[in-house]
């Protein structure tokens, strides 16, 4: 074995030891500075809860303008997961099950954090979780599994939603979208989602419409109308 040999041995060794979250990693000693560091490797952005979404969406079509906005819900429940509301929902007399696009859960029925995906997503179908259907048409519907009027979401869930926003915002949707909350589009008939929703940390993930530009002086009120020149003919 030669010295360079024994060398990336001894730093390969050292590299596994750091990866232990319980040790602290060892100092280098100046014989293993001296190995030469490989130039690193550009990676994407790591993406932490929407893997699946962006698996499943990337095989859908979703058309540019397809949707208008997104709401936000919880489920009012501690407990449940999409396939336990899609049974709720099918009771109630939906016939497209799960009145949401995505449910968040809490780490009770699902995990803390996970995404799970309506079939109305991979559908591309209107959501049934507004009174108003024309807003259901155009409108993503978002439900934080929890009673979020009594409790907060988990740290997990208010990252999966903000990851999830910004997702749909920039690679989805195709087209400047709203967000709202529920009680923002039912507001006499319900609290959802609730005083502990993050309402505002949410909202400001998407700008306000720019407020319109003043208009130009038009050619009554100021300069008069322009005069055009004559077109000149290039001289043959
Ligand atoms: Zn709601």
């Amino acid at each position: 074995m030669n010295k360079r040999s024994a060398l990336l041995i001894l730093a390969l060794s050292t590299a596994v030891v750091g990866c232990s979250t319980s040790s602290k990693p060892a100092r280098p000693s100046i014989e293993q500075t001296k190995i030469e560091v490989p130039t690193p490797v550009v990676t994407k952005p790591t993406v932490r809860y929407t893997q699946n979404v962006r698996e499943v969406t990337s095989k859908l079509k979703v058309l540019p303008g397809r949707w208008k906005m997104i709401i936000c819900h919880h489920s009012a429940l501690v407990k449940g997961n999409a396939a336990t509301y899609d049974k709720e929902h099918r009771k109630r007399g939906m016939e497209n099950g799960l009145a949401y696009h995505f449910v968040i859960g809490n780490g009770v029925d699902s995990g803390d954090g996970e995404i799970e995906i309506s079939s109305r997503w991979i559908k591309q179908i209107k959501g049934g979780h507004v009174r108003d259907d024309a807003v259901n048409e155009v409108a993503i519907g978002i439900c934080l599994v929890g009673n979020l009027d009594e409790k907060k979401p988990t740290d997990n869930q208010i990252a999966a939603l903000k990851e999830l926003l910004v997702y749909l915002r920039d690679e989805v949707v195709g087209a400047p979208i709203l967000f709202k909350i529920h009680c923002e589009a039912d507001p006499q008939h319900t609290v959802c989602p609730g005083k502990h929703f993050p309402t505002e940390e949410m909202r400001s993930l998407f700008a306000p419409p720019p407020p319109p530009q003043p208009q130009p002086a038009s050619a009554n009120t100021a300069s008069p109308a322009p005069r055009f020149a004559p077109v000149r003919r290039a001289a043959k």
